[in-house]
Parts: structure tokens; sequence; C-alpha cells
């Protein structure tokens, strides 16, 4: 079947359905997704959580810019709540981490967001599991939350329907062509015609690119491993009038929150590996369960459920977002890290403005030249 849309855009998870969605309100969208469910690959497999101050200037920006943006969203999509506010706790436990922590207060100082230090004793305060004396120094991150992040993926994909949007599963990109202006998107017997293409093909797109003969970006897909522990005794979580924070060690070797009755824990891996449906390593999960075990004492030893999921990159960690000067048409919207949900709002604003040639929205501190593939 042939069929035209004025863009196709690849991958459906969290960065096709969003940019897919905003797209959607000018023009004519078509979201191919290879798998036969959307989001099963790195979307899925997120911590679910929003930190400002979180990753490279850009990317910190674009997360500012999102707060706002998913009770905005929420109320346009008839989503439930997004966001349900936990503040993130950073703590230093060695001399590593206490230069990673005042480096990042320097470098943040003033941001929208930015942590603000903690005294070691007020640390172990607010996060009771913690060993007393453990804490060399810490900061809080009192605007961070939890992120519902399915809520968000689903009704993006709503929105995009009801904005007229085409959404096929089971529909992997299989080659993609130039044609006169624009691309001839092959996907399986299916053929779209289309004047854009967004890459939005997370750890697989320089694959994409590559059936098109457009050059790679250079992302390079990191493993990182999740764990849902269960506690011996989760009355420790509590919080007197509260929710316990999340605690991440400062030079990231590990953090975890509270997740149910149970504890969420990563030794936060970075792990290269090719583009693939990744699954947990054994040795990652254990090292999660000790690096937490040092700092708080909980007893863990019993893994209800382990996952591991994909955080693709380009080297100076900056989203990819447009076209190569000499491949027109042909977007990228790819490297969004360890970051994708949290800054998915504003990403796809900007995304489509890019691709539709519009002004970026004023709200979102970032001009388009620092996120094209140009720059790198
Ligand atoms: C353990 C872990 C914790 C994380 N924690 C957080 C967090 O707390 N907060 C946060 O903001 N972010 C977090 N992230 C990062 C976030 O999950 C990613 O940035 C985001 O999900 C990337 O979305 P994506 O749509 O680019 O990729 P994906 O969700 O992987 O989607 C890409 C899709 O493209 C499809 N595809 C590939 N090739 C083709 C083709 N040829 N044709 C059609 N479809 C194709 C794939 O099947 C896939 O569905 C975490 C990631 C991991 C792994």
């Amino acid at each position: 079947m042939t069929s035209s849309a004025d863009v196709v855009v690849i991958g459906g998870g969290i960065a096709g359905a969003s940019i897919a969605y905003e797209l959607a309100a000018t023009r004519s969208v078509v979201l191919l997704e290879a798998e036969t469910a959307l989001a099963k690959h790195s979307t899925a497999r997120s911590a679910a959580t929003y930190i400002p101050g979180h990753g490279t200037l850009a990317v910190r920006a674009l997360i500012a810019a999102s707060g706002p943006r998913f009770a905005r969203l929420a109320a346009e999509l008839d989503a439930p709540p997004l966001l349900a506010p936990r503040a993130v706790v950073n703590i230093a436990v060695d001399d590593v981490g206490e230069a990673r922590l005042a480096a990042e207060l320097v470098e943040q100082a003033g941001e929208p967001g930015a942590p603000v230090a903690l005294e070691p004793a007020e640390a172990e305060r607010r996060c009771l599991v913690l060993v007393p004396g453990v804490v060399r120094a810490a900061a809080v991150v009192e605007g961070a939350a939890d992120v519902d992040a399915e809520a968000l993926h689903q009704a993006y994909v709503r929105g995009l329907r009801r904005r007229g949007g085409t959404v096929r599963t089971g529909a992997g990109a299989t080659g993609l062509e130039r044609r006169g202006g624009g691309w001839r998107v092959q996907a399986g017997p299916d053929t779209i015609d289309t004047a854009d293409v967004v890459d939005a093909a997370g750890a697989w797109a320089d694959l994409v690119a590559g059936l098109a003969g457009v050059p790679r970006v250079g992302l390079t897909p990191l493993r990182r491993t999740i764990a849902l522990v269960r506690l011996p005794d989760p009355a420790r979580l509590r919080v007197p009038n509260g929710r316990a924070p999340m605690v991440r060690e400062a030079a990231e070797r590990f953090y975890f929150k509270p997740e149910g009755d149970g504890l969420l824990v990563s030794p936060a891996d970075e792990t290269p590996v090719e583009p693939h449906d990744v699954r947990p390593d054994e040795l990652d999960v254990a090292t999660a369960l000790e690096r937490v075990e040092a700092v708080t004492g909980l007893g863990l030893r019993s893994v209800q459920t382990s996952w591991a999921g994909l955080r693709s990159f380009v080297p100076d960690r900056r989203p990819v977002v447009g076209a190569w000067p000499d491949h027109p048409g042909f977007h990228f919207f790819a490297g969004q890290g360890g970051s994708g949900i949290e800054s998915a709002p504003a990403l796809a604003a900007f995304g489509a403005a890019v691709v539709t040639g519009e002004p970026v929205p004023a709200d979102i501190a970032v001009v388009p030249e620092t996120l094209r593939p140009s720059r790198l």
C-alpha cells in the first residue's frame, strides 16, 4: 500500500510520541514503531524521575522548561497528574563525591531548581535510612518529582490520534530513499511518501540514518540497571509528614528511592553496548544492592525484579535535534540519554519548531544550533 503524510516519525517511545503530537498540530503525521507494542524499550524502563539540575546545561534548560509544561499537558490531554513531588538528596560519602558535589553547586548556582547545600546532619534527618555519620556533604533538589511516565506516553499517543495522526505498530522502517524534495519510507510492504522524516528511534537512531544513507551522529547506547528490592522492615522508609526523598550519590555511583513497600536501587551503571533488547547483568544488580546497603544497613537481600534499559548519548551528552546541512528533511530527534522523560515536554516542542522552521517557544532557553548535528 502506498500513502503519503507531511511527516513520518520513526520510533514509538517517548521521543517519537511526544514530537509526533507536537507536529500533528500543523502537519499530517504517521508514527511508525517496529515492535508490536509502543514504548517497549527505554521509555518503559526508566526510573521515572524529574530532577531539575540533572545533566548538561542544555538538558537542564529543557528540564526546567518542562516543569510547568507537565501540568499544562495533563490538562490538555485529560491525563492524571504527571508529577508527584519527591525531593532528591544528593549525598557525598567520600572525597570523590565531595569534589563532585562542590563543583555541581558552583556550576549550577543561580539556575532554576538548582541544588541547595544541606548540612550532613540535616540530610540524615530527611533520609532516616542513612547510616548515621555516613554523609560527608549533601545538597537537596526540592523541585524534583516522580513522573508517571506511562501516563505521559499514553497522553501523547492519545493527543496525536485526536489531532488526526496515525500510529502503526509492527511497522519498522526498513528502507528510506530520497524522492524529489522529500523521502520515500518503506515499512515492510507499505510505502509512505513524505516531506520530512523524524528519526526518533532511540538507541537505533544511527541505524535508521544508515538506511537513509545519512551520516551517523555517533550515538553510544549505555546499559543501565534497576532492581526493586524487598525491605525486611518497610516501616523504616516512612517519613513523618511527607514522602521519603530519593537519594543520589554525588559521583553517580548509585541511587535509590522508595517504590511501594520496597526500594528501587541502581548502580548507575553505564556499559556501552550495541542497540538491542537489553537484559540486566547479575553483577550490576549485586553492585547496586551492595552500594546501597553500605550507606543504609537496610538488610537488602531479596530482589523482587530487575531490568535494564539503554541510555543513548553522543559525546557532548546533549540531545541531537535537526538535520545535517546536506541531508535536508531527515531530522534526528535522538540522544536523550538519561533525561528523555523529564525533558520530553520542552524537547518535543523544541523539536517540532526545528522541523517546521518555526521559532523556538520563548520559555525554552536553548537555541537550535546547540542541538543540531552540525555541532558534532
Ligand atoms: C534504567 C534507566 C533509568 C532512566 N531513568 C530516567 C529518569 O529517571 N528520568 C528520565 O527523564 N529519563 C530516564 N531514563 C532515560 C529515558 O528512559 C530515555 O531517555 C527515553 O526513554 C528515550 O526515549 P526514546 O523514545 O528515545 O527511546 P525508546 O523508548 O527506546 O524508543 C525508541 C523506539 O524506536 C523503535 N525503533 C527502532 N528502530 C526502528 C525502526 N527501524 N522503525 C520503527 N521503530 C524503530 C524501538 O522499537 C523503540 O520502541 C532512564 C533510562 C534507563 C534505561
